[in-house]
C-alpha cells in the first residue's frame, strides 16, 4: 500500500528527482511530463487565456479594494433577469390558470400541462423533507458545538443544520424564507484534514454567512434554481452534466450542441429520427434558457469568487492562516481521494476482503492512503492545478490564486485551536455518518 520513493535521473535535464511507481513520474527541475497541458490553439486556446486573465485581474481587485462593492452592474444585471425569470414563472401560471377556466377542452388540456409544469418547476424554499445526510443537534451536540463556537468567534450565524455528505466538498446553503444556515461537511475531505484545518474549513464555510456571496439572496438563489429545474426538464441527463459543472464554462455548451448534432447522425431508422427530433426540439426550447442560465452565472461570477476569497479568509481567522492554507492544498488532492474510494468499491463489489467495521476501515484507508501521498505528488498536483487555473466549480477562483492570497495576507493565530476540542468523542458521534456514507461510496 505504502510506496517507496526511488531516486531517478530526467531524460529531459539531467537533473534527480524522487519516483513513487503508484503515481506519474515526472520532473520538478524541468517540468518533464508533469501532464495537464492548456489548449494550445484555436478557440479553446483563446478562452483559456482569457478566464486566467479574468481570474488574475480579480484576485488583483481584491488586494486593491477588500471589501468590494456590494452594488456592481453586473449584481443589478442580474437582479433583473432573476426579477425576469420569475415573471415567467408567474406568468405560465397565471396563463395556465386562465385557459383552465376558458373551458374549451384543449384550453384546459394546456392549461393543465402549465400547472402541472408549475408545480414541478416551482421555485422551492426548503429543503427535502427526508434527506438522508441531515444531523440534528441531540445526534451530534459536539460537532454543533463546535461550529456554534466557530460562528460566534467570527460573529456569524450558527449553522441550522448540518449535513455530512460522503464527497470531497464543503458547503453553506441559505434556505426558507428564514434564511436558515445550512451547513454541508463532505466526509472524504474531513477526513483528509488535520484538527486545526477542520476547524478552518468549519471557518470557511460559515464565514460565507458574513462573505457577502450573491448566491446565498433568496430572490438570485431561486432564479438559479428555477433555471436549473427548466434545463434538467429540457435537458435530462445532459442537465446533470451542465450541474455537474455549473455551466458559466461556455465549453459545455458547445459540447452539448455536438452531442446533439450527432444524436442527429445517428438517427438511421425512423425511430432514432423520431428522437432526434424531439431532442432537436427539446434542444431549441432550452435555448433561452441556457442562455438566461449562462447570462446568470456569468454576471454573478465574479462577486461569487470575491466572496469565496472572503471565506477563505474567514477559514484563517478561525483555523489560523497554515490550517486555512492547509485546507486548500488539501483540495488539490480530490482526485487523489476520489481514485482511492473508486478502487475500494472494485475491491468490495468484487468480493475482496470485508473488514468488520467496513465503514471505519474505508475512511481510515482514505486517511492513510492521502497520508502515504509523497511531496512530489502533491506538488506535481500544485503544479498541474496553478497550470489549468483549476477551481473547486466555476463559482470558486482558481485554488492556487487562493492559496496566493492567503501567503499574500499577514499570518493570523488560531481563533479556536484545535487542542481544546474533544476530537475522540467527535470522532465517535460521527459513527453513524460514517456508515451511511461509506454504504454509498461502496454501492452496497
Ligand atoms: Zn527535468
Amino acid at each position: 500500500m505504502i510506496g517507496s520513493l526511488s531516486s531517478r535521473t530526467c531524460p529531459n535535464c539531467g537533473a534527480a528527482h524522487d519516483h513513487d511507481q503508484r503515481f506519474t513520474e515526472w520532473c520538478p527541475t524541468c517540468e518533464w511530463n508533469l501532464g495537464g497541458e492548456p489548449p494550445q490553439d484555436g478557440r479553446a486556446a483563446r478562452r483559456f487565456a482569457h478566464e486566467q486573465e479574468r481570474a488574475e485581474r480579480l484576485f488583483a481587485q481584491l488586494a486593491q479594494s477588500p471589501t468590494g462593492r456590494p452594488w456592481t452592474a453586473d449584481r443589478i444585471a442580474a437582479g433583473l433577469l432573476a426579477t425576469l425569470v420569475h415573471l415567467v414563472t408567474l406568468a405560465i401560471a397565471v396563463g395556465s390558470v386562465l385557459l383552465v377556466l376558458q373551458g374549451s377542452a384543449f384550453a384546459i388540456l394546456v392549461g393543465a400541462v402549465g400547472l402541472g409544469l408549475t408545480v414541478l418547476l416551482r421555485p422551492r424554499l426548503g429543503r427535502r423533507s427526508t434527506d438522508p445526510f441531515a444531523l440534528t443537534r441531540e445526534e451530534t451536540p459536539r460537532l454543533y458545538a463546535l461550529a456554534d463556537r466557530v460562528a460566534g468567534e467570527l460573529g456569524v450565524r450558527p449553522p441550522d443544520l448540518i449535513r455530512i455528505e460522503p464527497g470531497f466538498r464543503s458547503g453553506y446553503a441559505r434556505l426558507g424564507l428564514r434564511q436558515d444556515a445550512e451547513l454541508t461537511i463532505g466526509l472524504a475531505l474531513w477526513t483528509a484534514l488535520g484538527p486545526q484545518e477542520r476547524i478552518a474549513l468549519l471557518g470557511r464555510e460559515l464565514g460565507h454567512g458574513a462573505a457577502r456571496s450573491p448566491r446565498s439572496g433568496l430572490w438570485l438563489r431561486l432564479a438559479l434554481a428555477t433555471l436549473d429545474s427548466w434545463s434538467h426538464l429540457l435537458l435530462p441527463g445532459r442537465g446533470d452534466r451542465l450541474m455537474a459543472k455549473q455551466f458559466g464554462n461556455t465549453d459545455r455548451l458547445d459540447e452539448v450542441t455536438a452531442s446533439f448534432a450527432l444524436v442527429q447522425l445517428r438517427g438511421r431508422s425512423q425511430r432514432n429520427a423520431l428522437d432526434g427530433l424531439a431532442n432537436l426540439l427539446l434542444g431549441l426550447l432550452s435555448l433561452p434558457v441556457r442562455l438566461a442560465r449562462g447570462c446568470l452565472h456569468r454576471l454573478l461570477g465574479s462577486a461569487s469568487r470575491q466572496a469565496e476569497y472572503r471565506a477563505d479568509d474567514f477559514a484563517a481567522r478561525a483555523g489560523s492562516t497554515r490550517a486555512a492554507t492547509g485546507l486548500l492544498d488539501t483540495l488539490f488532492l480530490e482526485e487523489s481521494a476520489a481514485a482511492h474510494l473508486r478502487k475500494e468499491r472494485t475491491l468490495v463489489t468484487h468480493g475482496g476482503t470485508r473488514d468488520k467495521d467496513i465503514a471505519q476501515a474505508l475512511w481510515e484507508s482514505l486517511a492513510d492512503y492521502l497520508d502515504s501521498v509523497p511531496d512530489v505528488e502533491r506538488e506535481r498536483r500544485r503544479r498541474i492545478g496553478a497550470r489549468l487555473g483549476s477551481s473547486v466549480d466555476d463559482w470558486h477562483p482558481p485554488t492556487h490564486l487562493r492559496v496566493r492570497r492567503q501567503a499574500d495576507r499577514p499570518a493570523q493565530p488560531a481563533a479556536v485551536p484545535a487542542d481544546s476540542v474533544d476530537w475522540p468523542a467527535l470522532h465517535a458521534e460521527l459513527e453513524d455518518s460514517r456508515w451511511r456514507t461509506a454504504i454509498l461510496v461502496l454501492g452496497l
